[in-house]
């Protein structure tokens, strides 16, 4: 069986979605949360120039997905009467917001779209309406992690912003103050080897002494690739054996406990 060389490693670095965190907290709380929402902040934001810029982005997303086919929901324009009276110049349109949400139902990766998201889940956050999930075997890991002198660090697709979020507002308090570093994609993405050599330049560590968890194998063959340690996180109960090049791992509390 493969192991972990406990010893040497002095950082974890952490994968959050299907990690940390259950993949379903993306799915059945985030995505629903910005969806409803949606409509109730592009409206409140209409005159911010940043929300029109993206609200623009996403029309020119509706042009690229018709031509290609996808039959996004149709965009009815700009009406004449609109165009003549200044004051509905900033009007959000239903039809904007019903193409916004059908982005969001097809996990769509378009720039503005995870911008706006990332504003609503924000302000969902902040007002309390929102909080962070994480496996429960996570907290006393970090705990002790933390007192056996590791650094931990978290890299996610999802933007730094929200995953400071997401740990800042966990049911079991303020997880931030345990992590010492945040990677999203501005360093590159998460199946490519040069993101995880720049992450351990970054971190001023020899490659071994970093240890990647996450549930994706091709991110863990990147990591490995780069000279990490990796360990595979396995959290559905369904998955008895697992075939991988990489160490298994069902709880956090299997790793130095
Ligand atoms: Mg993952």
């Amino acid at each position: 069986m493969l192991r972990i060389d406990e010893a040497s490693v002095r950082a974890l670095l952490l994968d959050i979605e299907g990690t940390t965190t259950p993949v379903d907290f993306v799915y059945q709380v985030l995505f629903p949360f910005a969806s409803q929402r949606l409509d109730r902040f592009l409206r409140q934001h209409s005159r911010d120039p940043e929300v029109r810029a993206h609200i623009e982005a996403l029309k020119a997303q509706q042009k690229l997905d018709q031509e290609q086919g996808l039959h996004p929901p149709e965009l009815s324009g700009e009406s004449e009467e609109s165009e003549l009276r200044s004051v509905d110049r900033f009007a959000v349109t239903n039809d904007i917001v019903a193409y916004a949400q059908w982005l969001i139902a097809r996990d769509s990766k378009c720039t503005a779209l995870k911008t706006l998201q990332g504003k609503i889940w924000q302000a969902g956050y902040e007002s309390g309406e929102l909080r962070g999930q994480v496996y429960p075997d996570v907290p006393r890991a970090f705990e002790r992690w933390r007192r056996q002198g590791r650094q931990i660090c978290i890299y996610s697709s999802g933007s730094m912003l929200a995953q400071q979020l997401l740990f800042r507002t966990t049911p079991a308090g303020d997880l931030t103050v345990y992590l010492d570093g945040f990677f999203d994609t501005e360093i590159g993405i998460k199946t490519d080897a040069e993101s995880y050599r720049k992450i351990t330049a970054a971190l001023a560590s020899p490659q071994r002494s970093v240890l990647f968890i996450s549930d994706a194998i091709k991110e863990l063959d990147a990591a490995q690739a780069a000279g990490m340690q990796t360990a595979l996180c396995v959290r559905s109960e369904g998955d008895k054996s697992v075939p991988s090049r990489h160490p298994v791992i069902r709880t956090f509390d299997e790793v130095f406990p």
